[in-house]
C-alpha cells in the first residue's frame, strides 16, 4: 500500500485507544463484554464523551441515549456529515465489533484537530444504543429508532430476562438525553466496520466497499406429528415430527446452494439455527419440532420467489411423512441498497490510498442499514481473521484497523468539503 496523501491518521494512537476501550468489560480470554445499558458501556459511553470533547466536539444524547459528538464546519448551515456505530458488545464479544467504527470515527476526529483542519460541513461522530439485541432483543436497537423503523414507546417497553425496561436501563446509567431520538437533516453517514466474515481475508484484500445489505426472510415453523413409543411404533405407523424438520432443513440447505456459488463469495444465505424438540425424550418419537427459518439474498426478486414457493415445497415434504407444517412468517426486509455517491467516495479513497478493494454486501445487519432509510449512506469493511465475529477470539491486524480509517477519513473529508 502507498500513501498519496500527506493527511494521515495515526494508526498507532488509533490501536492504543482500540485497546484502551478493549479494557472495559474486557474479558480473561482477551474478548469484551460490554453489554447495552450496564455499567460497563456507561463507562465505554463517559470515556467516548471525555475522548470527543478533547477533540473539540460538543456532545449530545437524545432519548433512547444514541451519543452525537458534533464539531462545527466552517459553514454551519450545510447538513452534518456522520460517521460512527456502536460501543456495545455481546456477552462474549469481541474487541472490534462495532467498536472499530467508533473509534475510527475518534481517530478521524482527531486528526482533523491535529492538522488544524476544518471541513466545510460539520462532522458528527454517533455511539448507537444497542446494536446488538443480545439484551433486549431488538438488533440495532438505537438507530432503529432514530430512523423511525421501530417506535420509540414500544422499544423502551422492552425488557431484559430480569424484567428492566430499557426505559429504566438508559436512566440507570444516566444516559437519557434530552434530544429526540429521530432522525435529522445529515448529509451522508459512513460506517467503519469488521467484515464478520471470510471474504476479503480469503481473497488477500483489504478494504471492503459495501454496496448495500442483503433482503431477508424469516418464519417460524411448527411441525405436528404424534409422539409415541420409540420401541413399539413400526416405521409405517410413524409421524415424526423430527425426522421431518431434518428434511426441511436438507431443503433450506439445498434452496440456498441453488444460488450457485464463486467460491467463499456466493450468494444467498440459508439457515436454521433454533429446533425445539417435542417432548424432547430419548425414546419417544417427537410429536411437535418448532424451528426457525431465515434467508437472505442480495435480491429482492429472489426473497420474493423464495417466498413463494418454499412453503409450497416444505409442506409437501411434511405431508410424506405423516405430519403437518406450520409457517409462519415474521420477518421480511427488502435489501438496502447504499448511495451510489457514497459508495463511489469509498471506492475512490481506497483507490487513491493504493488499497485493494473490492464491492461486497453486507451479510449482517447494521446500523447504516437502518440509516440508509433516511441520509445517504456507505460502509467501509476491513477484513478479520478467520472471518471470527461475535467471539471472544474476534481478531484484526493494526493495519487492517489504520488502512479502513484512513478510508473513512478521506471518506468523510471528500464528503465535508463537497462543492454544493
Ligand atoms: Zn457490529
Amino acid at each position: 500500500m502507498s500513501a498519496l496523501t500527506n493527511q494521515r491518521i495515526d494508526g498507532k494512537r488509533l490501536w492504543d485507544t482500540l485497546m484502551e476501550f478493549a479494557q472495559i468489560g474486557g474479558t480473561e480470554k482477551g474478548g469484551v463484554k460490554r453489554i447495552t445499558l450496564t455499567d460497563e458501556d456507561r463507562r465505554g459511553r463517559d470515556l467516548f464523551r471525555q475522548c470527543c470533547e478533547a477533540a473539540g466536539c460538543t456532545v449530545r444524547v437524545d432519548s433512547m441515549g444514541n451519543m452525537f459528538a458534533r464539531r462545527p464546519g466552517r459553514d454551519e448551515s450545510r447538513l452534518p456529515v456522520m460517521m460512527g456505530s456502536h460501543l456495545d458488545s455481546q456477552p462474549t464479544g469481541g474487541k472490534f465489533d462495532g467498536a472499530l467504527g467508533v473509534l475510527a470515527g475518534l481517530e478521524v476526529l482527531r486528526t482533523l484537530q491535529d492538522l488544524s483542519i476544518t471541513t466545510e460541513a460539520p462532522v458528527i461522530l454517533v455511539n448507537w444504543t444497542d446494536e446488538e439485541g443480545c439484551r433486549f432483543g431488538r438488533a440495532m436497537m438505537g438507530s432503529a429508532v432514530w430512523s423511525g423503523i421501530h417506535p420509540e414507546a414500544a422499544v423502551k417497553a422492552l425488557r431484559d430476562e430480569d424484567g428492566v425496561t430499557v426505559a429504566e436501563g438508559l436512566a440507570a446509567i444516566g444516559y437519557v438525553g434530552d434530544q429526540p431520538a429521530a432522525a435529522f437533516p445529515a448529509d451522508a453517514m459512513f460506517e467503519l466496520h469488521i467484515e464478520q466474515g471470510p471474504i476479503l481475508e480469503a481473497e488477500g484484500i483489504e478494504i471492503g466497499i459495501v454496496t448495500g445489505a442483503q433482503a431477508q426472510i424469516w418464519w417460524e415453523a411448527e411441525v405436528l406429528g404424534q409422539d409415541s413409543h420409540a420401541g413399539t411404533t413400526p416405521a409405517v405407523a410413524r409421524k415424526d415430527a423430527l425426522l421431518t424438520a431434518a428434511r426441511i432443513i436438507e431443503l433450506v440447505d439445498a434452496t440456498m446452494r441453488e444460488e450457485g456459488s464463486d467460491g467463499i463469495a456466493d450468494l444467498g444465505r440459508g439457515t436454521v439455527g433454533r429446533l425445539a424438540v417435542f417432548p424432547n425424550s430419548p425414546n419417544v418419537i417427537p410429536g411437535r419440532v418448532k424451528f426457525n427459518i431465515e434467508f437472505r439474498n442480495p435480491s429482492d426478486a429472489r426473497i420474493a420467489e423464495i417466498a413463494a414457493s418454499f412453503p409450497a415445497k416444505a409442506e409437501a415434504i411434511a405431508a410424506a411423512n405423516g405430519t403437518s407444517l406450520s409457517l409462519t412468517e415474521v420477518f421480511r426486509v427488502a435489501a438496502q441498497p447504499f448511495d451510489a455517491e457514497c459508495v463511489a467516495l469509498v471506492e475512490q479513497a481506497a483507490k487513491k490510498l493504493g488499497y485493494s478493494a473490492r464491492k461486497m454486501v453486507s451479510g449482517a445487519g447494521h446500523d447504516a442499514v437502518h440509516v440508509a432509510t433516511r441520509v445517504p449512506t456507505a460502509m467501509i469493511f476491513t477484513p478479520c481473521k478467520d472471518g471470527l465475529s461475535h467471539n471472544e477470539a474476534e481478531s484484526i491486524e493494526p493495519g487492517e484497523a489504520e488502512a479502513g480509517t484512513q478510508v473513512l477519513f478521506e471518506a468523510v473529508l471528500a464528503r465535508a468539503n463537497r462543492v454544493v
